[in-house]
């Protein structure tokens, strides 16, 4: 990132190396719809010669000296969100918000991200995760973000055995929401989208009734289909700012809103008040950032090795070479009908 609107290639030194941080070099990345918010929307502010990316699957080159369980030649998994693991939040239960509010997501925010040919990783005993042999590096740079925070969508709206959940937006997070509402137990699962190619992974990930956001209000066609009862969780992964009072109006009362989407404008949200039971429904609206870390991946990955979520299905374009890292970002700023998710192998 040149600058708010401007991308292109960059010399740059390669990073140092703390005594608990490791230096890997990326074998498989992948751009994601936050790096489009932050270079053409200006999401996270101005920056300049900032690298981007923070989806990665890659080898440690090198380590610190107090690094106990990575060495040099790991091939290892590094999640888009690197908490400070000794910090006051991650005691708290928060470590993704370690430092600041949203502290955790240091690549390509508060430092350079992993589209470079070397890129540091904090803490690396509490950030890495070993490569498990078989796995894909492709599909399993989905672990970095699709996975970890579709999966927050159903964590967070608390999804329970027998649950109707809406999610709305299928593009790869929030297909990740449907695979992890379907592993949490729900029953039926309404996938808001309209992209064909969308659609029909939604419905390979589980998705038992598919709702167009082209053909009227989401909350209405929710509503007509629930005989007007609504459904128990709802999973935000896409639409712009009024899509929280949309969810509000489809949810029942004591239901709960998983968001994790990105909301980019104006100054406040709407709770609409009738819906929301003039303050009394026992509606609860929570959202976050995916939460990041080594175990967090390891146990993700596991979900990847037995089979239990199949990523290799949002992957819809995959390029070789470091130096097709560029078109794969502009595919994803450009979104054409048939991309869910680009991914860059890279062979040194
Ligand atoms: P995509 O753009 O690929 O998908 C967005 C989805 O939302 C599509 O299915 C799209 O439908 C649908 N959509 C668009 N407009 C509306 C609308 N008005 N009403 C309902 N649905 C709509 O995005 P990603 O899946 O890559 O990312 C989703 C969000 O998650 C982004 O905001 C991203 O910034 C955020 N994010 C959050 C993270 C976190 O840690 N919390 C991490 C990574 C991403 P269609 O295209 O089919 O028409
Ligand atoms: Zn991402």
């Amino acid at each position: 990132m040149l600058g708010i609107g401007k991308t292109g290639w960059i010399e740059k030194e390669r990073p140092n190396c703390g005594p608990m941080d490791a230096i890997c070099r990326p074998i498989a990345v992948a751009p994601c719809t936050s790096d489009i918010h932050t270079v053409w929307e200006g999401a996270i502010g101005e920056r300049s010669d900032m690298i981007l990316g923070h989806e990665a699957v890659g080898e440690v080159v090198e380590v610190g000296n107090l690094v106990k369980d990575f060495k040099p030649g790991d091939r290892v998994i590094i999640p888009a969100i690197t908490p400070d693991w000794n910090s006051v939040a991650a005691q708290g239960g928060f470590a993704m918000h370690s430092g600041v509010m949203l502290g955790g997501w240091k690549f390509s925010n508060f430092k350079d991200g992993v589209f470079g040919e070397f890129f540091h990783v904090n803490d690396a005993d509490g950030n890495l995760a070993l490569l498990p042999d078989g796995l894909d590096p492709a599909a399993a740079c989905m672990l970095s973000d699709m996975v970890p925070t579709g999966l927050h969508g159903s964590e967070l709206a608390k999804v329970e055995y027998g649950d109707t959940v809406c999610v709305i937006g299928i593009g790869p997070v929030g297909l990740m929401g449907v695979a992890g509402a379907v592993l949490k137990g729900a029953s039926h699962v309404y996938a808001v989208g309209s992209r064909p190619d969308c659609v029909k992974i939604a419905k390979e990930y589980g998705a038992t009734d598919i709702i167009n956001y082209k053909n009227g209000d989401i909350a209405q066609q929710i509503l007509d289909q629930t005989n007007g009862i609504g459904v128990d969780k709802v999973i935000i992964a896409g639409g712009g700012c009024e899509i929280l009072e949309t969810a509000i109006k489809m949810l029942k009362p004591g239901g709960c809103i998983g968001n994790v989407n990105y909301f980019g404008d104006g100054e406040y949200l709407n709770i609409p008040r009738a819906e929301w039971g003039v303050g009394m429904g026992h509606k609860t609206i929570a959202g976050g950032l995916m939460p990041g870390g080594r175990l967090r991946m390891e146990k993700l990955a596991s979900l990847l090795v037995t089979g239990r979520i199949d990523t290799s299905k949002l992957l819809t374009h995959r390029f070789k070479g470091f130096d097709k890292i560029e078109e794969a970002l502009m595919l994803m700023k450009d979104k054409p009908k048939d991309l869910i998710k680009p991914v860059v192998t890279i062979d040194w």
